[in-house]
């Protein structure tokens, strides 16, 4: 089945819907039973989607628990109430102190933040390597190197990385993996097929799809599906039922949404490639694009949102083409249905391992607007910055 009718099916089970097309809307703290017997059996199944407590979860999240670690590919999915508090609770589920870890030097910055203020206070190491290394990562294994952590594409330069090699070293190492997987979101890129453990998405950005939800999934193998399960629920990591079920009306148009966001996405990164005033274009789908072979070799596509390098600016500049923006937001985040835009004067604060030569970089989420509006808008809003350099 292709994932595209997959997304369509799944987490339909009729225990979880009741006879209607949607599952239901199942809010809960507690859960009672009804006699001894129905309690003891719903303890020994409380990791198997029964109903036991709720933070366990309720039918609305087995429903989302389901789709999603088909999605991926896993054993298993486990829900937080964002993207953030998947990737620390996933990382804290499998790390003690005195372990080590290696974190590419293009992580999303909270990413990086958690290992610097919280795993170092809680004596994990971390060392960062360029997010190009491939193969010779293990060249930076250690004796207590416990988890090797991938981003791919990074997040705001978008280089993607040589997961599968990457992976056969930490196997031959004995070396857990997990991937930032919110790009390649399971219908373009799928971890668990290259041996990664454990698949990480920020739900927030195409899962959910409108920018009205945080959430965070976690899909693990057959492997790792048990400890990541307990140790999240021993964290307290839960979200509501209604956002279950707004994550899980998100997933349903999914695939079309993405659709859209490529071709629009493609259309505007070609477009600016012939700009004069843009230095490079960090769409993974373009040769420019450091990795782009691993994207081609890897990945069934692309989404909305990309990276332009200028060839020079000023913060001025780019401030003054924020403002001139109509359908381009400044804000964070991605994936929902509407365009934004984020600016870096320099990327050199971001990063330790690796060094940045080039000039600011710009990066855009394409939405669901007309793209024609789209590029007018930056075309105008190129020229406002072409006049903020022209008179520094
Ligand atoms: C947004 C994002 C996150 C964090 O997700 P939140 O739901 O905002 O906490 C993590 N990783 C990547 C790559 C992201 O873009």
């Amino acid at each position: 089945m292709k994932k595209q009718t997959q997304l369509i099916s799944s987490g339909r089970d009729k225990k979880f819907t009741q006879g209607v097309v949607n599952p239901v809307v199942q809010r809960a703290s507690t859960v009672v039973f009804d006699s001894v017997a129905e309690f003891k059996d719903a303890a020994k199944n409380r990791g198997n989607h029964a109903l036991f407590y709720g933070r366990r979860g309720t039918t609305t999240h087995f429903a989302l628990q389901q789709a999603i670690a088909q999605l991926e590919g896993g054993a298993g999915c486990a829900l937080y109430p964002s993207g953030a508090a998947a990737i620390s609770n996933s990382l804290l589920s499998f790390v003690k102190a005195g372990d080590h870890i290696l974190m590419m030097d293009n992580a999303y910055e909270p990413t990086r933040d958690f290992c610097d203020k919280v795993l170092a206070g809680l004596g994990v190491t971390t060392t960062y390597y360029d997010p190009q290394i491939g193969a010779d990562i293990s060249t930076l294994f250690q004796e207590n190197t416990k988890v090797l952590f991938m981003e791919s594409p990074g997040s705001i330069t978008m280089e993607i990385q040589d997961v599968p090699a990457m992976v056969a070293e930490a196997k031959a190492h004995n070396i857990m993996t997990m991937l930032d997987n919110t790009y390649g979101n399971g219908m373009h890129f799928r971890p668990l097929e290259h041996g990664v453990d454990i698949s990480i998405q920020a739900a927030t950005k195409y899962i959910v799809g409108h920018s009205d939800v945080m959430m965070g999934v976690s899909v693990a193998n057959e492997q790792h599906w048990p400890v990541l399960r307990e140790q999240s629920y021993l964290l307290g990591q839960c979200c509501s039922a209604d956002d279950a079920y707004l994550a899980l009306r998100g997933l349903r148009t999914m695939a079309v949404r993405l659709q859209q966001h490529e071709r629009s996405a493609l259309q505007v990164a070609k477009w600016l490639q012939s700009h004069p005033l843009v230095d490079h274009v960090r769409h993974p789908a373009l040769e420019s694009c450091p990795g782009h072979v691993f994207f081609k070799r890897d990945f069934d596509g692309s989404n909305g949102l990309f990276s332009i390098v200028m060839k020079e600016g000023t913060q001025q500049a780019l401030d003054a083409l924020v403002e001139s923006l109509h359908h381009f937001k400044m804000g964070f985040s991605w994936g929902g249905f509407e365009s934004l835009i984020t600016t870096n004067l320099s990327m050199k604060a971001l990063r330790s391992e690796t060094s940045w030569q080039y000039g600011p970089v710009v990066r855009l989420h394409i939405g669901l607007e007309d793209v024609d509006d789209l590029i007018a808008d930056l075309s105008q809003g190129l020229d406002v910055y072409a006049n903020a350099l022209a008179n520094k």
